[in-house]
């Protein structure tokens, strides 16, 4: 069972929108059914309507969500803090509008944390 968001923001993959994302203990680290983890690739913050924002970075608001880049499951934050989350969507990584928000979003990313 799985339901999306009222409006989703970006096309939808066709693939399964299955498994269960873990969080370890301490919160750390995620790990998506498709490998990512935060070790591996950068998950990517979205807002309550599920659009890639660096607004959204580091927060914690339940309401909003978080989007692998790898497989574009989409995650409710308040899902991920009980430490297993399904994901509710599943965006289509080789959409246009979704390489576009991301690479917006990693453009953001790189050029104003260069200390990374
Ligand atoms: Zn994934």
């Amino acid at each position: 069972m799985t339901t999306t968001p009222a409006q989703p923001i970006y096309p939808l993959a066709s693939l399964p929108n299955d498994g269960v994302a873990i969080t370890d203990e301490d919160g750390e680290n995620q790990t998506c059914p498709c490998g990512n983890d935060s070790q591996a690739a950068d998950w990517v913050p979205a807002d309550t309507t599920g659009a890639m924002t660096f607004e959204a970075s580091g927060s914690s608001n339940p309401a909003e969500h978080t989007v692998c880049p790898e497989c574009g499951r989409l995650y409710r934050n308040a899902d991920l803090f009980t430490g297993a989350a399904a994901p509710i969507a599943r965006y289509d990584v080789t959409s246009a509008a979704f390489t576009a928000a991301l690479a917006q979003y990693n453009r953001y990313a790189f050029t104003t944390k260069e200390s990374r």
